[in-house]
């Protein structure tokens, strides 16, 4: 059975940049939906229970077509959930540093330019889905636009940051201005995390 992450922090702790209520329905209603309807879907095959919800989306064309959108789109929104609430704390936001900086450089020029290109994807997509910071199967860096829950995995990337777009993660506090919340956001992006999830990446490349 897949469960619902606790969250790593309270509700309020991302205050004032993200609301608490809206981190709480967030939470505690939209994800435990994905979990819940993702638990539903694989009920229905033996062959899927044990599997890891990223081993699924890894593998669409493995999901029997009656339950495939359904883990799409529910194991898609429990996947995306769990790395957005890793990838936030208090009190961070600034700059990455190390390695993953340089890396980042070098691939977009500078860290004020990554910015600008993966706020312009987050603001650019239409409707619901997410901007994500992936790499691929040779260690390389890219921003990408998903609509819905589209998970990068499915995709052949490795995502390790991700920005929600959808209007349930800002509307109680933004409404209608997703700018306002995406610059909000970067005042509790957690750079320490992104670049664990970098290293975990890039070490599942050499194995
Ligand atoms: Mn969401």
């Amino acid at each position: 059975m897949h469960t619902l992450p606790k969250l790593p922090y309270a509700f309020d702790a991302l205050e004032p940049h993200l609301d608490a209520r809206t981190l709480e329905v967030h939470h505690d209603k939209h994800h435990a939906t994905y979990v819940a309807k993702l638990n539903e879907a694989v009920e229905k095959h033996s062959a899927l229970r044990d599997k890891p919800v990223e081993e699924l989306l890894r593998d669409l064309a493995a999901v029997p077509e009656d339950v495939r959108a359904a883990v799409k789109n529910h194991g898609g929104g429990h996947a995306s959930h769990t790395l957005f609430w890793s990838i936030m704390a208090p009190q961070k936001g600034g700059e990455p540093a190390g390695g993953f900086a340089l890396k980042m450089d070098e691939t977009f020029g500078s860290f004020a330019a990554f910015k600008e290109t993966f706020t312009k994807a987050t603001l650019g997509i239409f409707g619901s889905g997410w901007a994500w910071l992936v790499v691929d199967k040779d260690g390389k860096m890219s921003i990408l636009a998903l609509p819905n829950q589209d998970n990068p995995l499915s995709a052949g990337f490795t995502p390790i940051m991700n920005c929600d777009a959808w209007e349930h993660a800002y509307y109680l506090k933004f409404q209608n201005r997703r700018p306002e919340y995406v610059e909000a956001w970067w005042n509790v992006v957690n750079w320490d995390a992104v670049n664990e999830h970098y290293r975990a990446a890039i070490r599942g490349l050499v194995k």
